[in-house]
Parts: C-alpha cells; structure tokens; sequence
C-alpha cells in the first residue's frame, strides 16, 4: 500500500508540478531578458544623450543634451533659408557623426567627446549668438525651423551594416562628390561614392577665382618645397596632368612639381579640389567650384534636391549608398 502512495504522489509531482516550477523559471528568465535588453538599449542611448562639448576659443567644457547640442550645429552648419527637408537631412547627419564621432574617437579631445571647430569636428554656435545674426524679422520663424529640423528626426541615425556611419558633409560639391581615398588616403568605406547631384550649380557663391602672380605661385611653392628643386622655366608650367573620376584634380605641374589636387588647394588657398588653372599673361588663374573635401553629404546639393520634392530620407540615401536611417 505504502509503494502504491509513493508510486501515486510521484506521477503527480513529475506531470504537474514539475512542469509548472519549469514554466515560472522559464518565465522569470524571459522577463528579465526583456528587462536587460531594455536596460542595454537605454545604456547604449543615454551614453550619447549629454555631449561635452569643448569650445575651442575659451578652452571651455561644456555639457549639452545631444538635442540641444543639435540645434547649436545644424543652425551654425546650414543656413535657416534652406528647405526644412535639407535641415531635416542636416539633422540626422549631424546626430550620426556626433555618435560617430563620441565611438571612434574617444581620446581625440581628451575630456571632451566633440569640438566646436568646423575644420575639426562639426561648427556650434549658441541660440544667442545664433539669433543675434539674424535680421530681427526672421529669428523667430528660423529658429522654429530649426528645432523642426531636429525634434522631427528625434533620435534618427543613418547605418550602414548596423554600425553609424563616418558621416563626412561639405558646403558644395561643384554637381560631383568625392570618395575619401581621393582626399585623405587610406581604405574608403564602401557608403561614401562618387554621385552626381543636379542644381549645385544654382549656388553661384560657391564658383570662386583665385588670381596669383607667378611670384605668389613660388613663394607659397617655396613653403612646402625645397626652393632648389623648383624650375619654372619648363614648357607649360602650369598643367592638369590628371583628374580624379568625380572630376577633381588628381595631379597637377606647377613648374617642375607634381601636386595632387589637394595639396594645390591648400598651398594656394582653393575652396576645393574641383578646379581648372592656366596661365593669363604672367598670372596664374584658378577657376573653382565648389566648396570643402566634396565627400557624403553636399549642403547645397541636399537644398537642391528638396527643392526637387525629395525628403530627407531620400535626400540621405542619396548621398550615402546602401544606408538605412533608423531609431536609434
Ligand atoms: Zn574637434
């Protein structure tokens, strides 16, 4: 009898109660899954959430909530005059590069995650400073744009393979962007072509000459090379041996010295790569379009093509290839 009550009790506790403390055990472990992903995920998002920001003229520190901090680069990076699906666009990559950024280049300022200096990381400027140079007309109805710009794209980033993208911007492409490896050597990232955009040349700013003696030309030669070696006195001494396939300078003479395209922009002080030269009597004549490295995102071409009726996805799906833009 006592055998059959243990038999009995067995059965019961291996296809009741078993199977239940394994279904609560199971259920506890699920719920907190669920709680440390979301807790990862808030980790991960509340790390970006307040920037330090260094301001390179005082040396000062200062702490923003990334929004807030958006708002000071995309009014400093874009005029307010622009389509609000260009700010928009503006927006989400300035978000991504500031993210970036705070990834990749962790020790770059040391106690800081990003700087103010547009030649270093992205331009800031405050909402007092900003509305100061704005027409009293126009501050109220532009800062409304901006803070459109970026409460509407609210925690967007552009991704490629998962991972936030190196998002390069420059002012004005001259129609044609530039891959990374044309400008700054090393590998590319597959993101960053070379697309063409309609309408940059709308922006009559951005065609520049620049006129210099052939005096000017060797002094500022001199700078960077052994005066020595330099020898005008060749057949053409200015000449575009080769361009790049967005059509910048890859390499041109002057004298008797190769430059590459860059180099030639910073020794004579071009707005970009994308130009022509020749002589004009003693003077030598650079035609320029375009402004900065021409690499991802052009700000003109990004106006342009809103005013074409794009939005600011297809705005930043066009300059970076094979993106995704999403919640971060
Ligand atoms: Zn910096």
């Amino acid at each position: 009898m006592r055998k059959i009550v243990i038999y009995f009790f067995s059965i019961i506790i291996f296809t009741f109660v078993i199977p239940i403390i394994f279904t609560k055990t199971n259920q506890i472990e699920q719920v907190s899954n669920i709680e440390e992903n979301n807790e990862e995920a808030q980790y991960e998002y509340s790390k970006y959430n307040t920037i330090k920001l260094l301001h390179n003229s005082t040396g000062e520190i200062e702490e923003l909530n990334l929004d807030e901090y958006l708002l000071g680069v995309v009014s400093a990076e874009m005029p307010a005059s622009y389509d609000i699906e260009a700010l928009k666009a503006q927006a989400v990559v300035a978000r991504t590069y500031t993210i970036y950024t705070i990834m990749h280049n962790g020790t770059k300022h040391e106690r800081a995650d990003i700087c103010d200096n547009s030649n270093c990381c992205q331009a800031w400027i405050s909402k007092e400073d900003r509305l100061n140079r704005w027409e009293e007309s126009e501050k109220e109805t532009n800062w409304a744009k901006i803070e459109e710009a970026v409460n509407d794209t609210k925690g967007k980033i552009v991704t490629y393979s998962g991972e936030p993208i190196n998002a390069f911007f420059h002012s004005n492409s001259g129609g044609t962007t530039e891959v990374p490896i044309n400008v700054w050597g090393g590998s590319g990232y597959p993101y960053l072509q070379v697309v063409a955009t309609s309408g940059e040349e709308n922006y009559s700013q951005y065609l520049s000459t620049v006129e210099l003696t052939k005096e000017e030309v060797l002094s500022k030669l001199k700078e960077k090379h052994d005066e020595a070696e330099i020898d005008w006195t060749v057949d053409e001494p200015i000449k575009i041996l080769e361009y790049t396939d967005s059509g910048r300078v890859r390499t041109i003479r002057v004298g008797n010295i190769n430059l590459s395209g860059v180099e030639a922009r910073s020794i004579f002080g071009l707005k970009s790569a994308n130009f022509g030269a020749e002589m004009d009597g003693e003077k030598v004549v650079f035609s320029v379009k375009g402004y900065g490295h021409g690499v991802g995102l052009s700000q003109t071409g990004s106006d342009s093509l809103a005013k074409q009726g794009k939005n600011y996805e297809e705005i930043i799906k066009h300059f970076y290839q094979g993106v995704e833009i999403i919640n971060y």
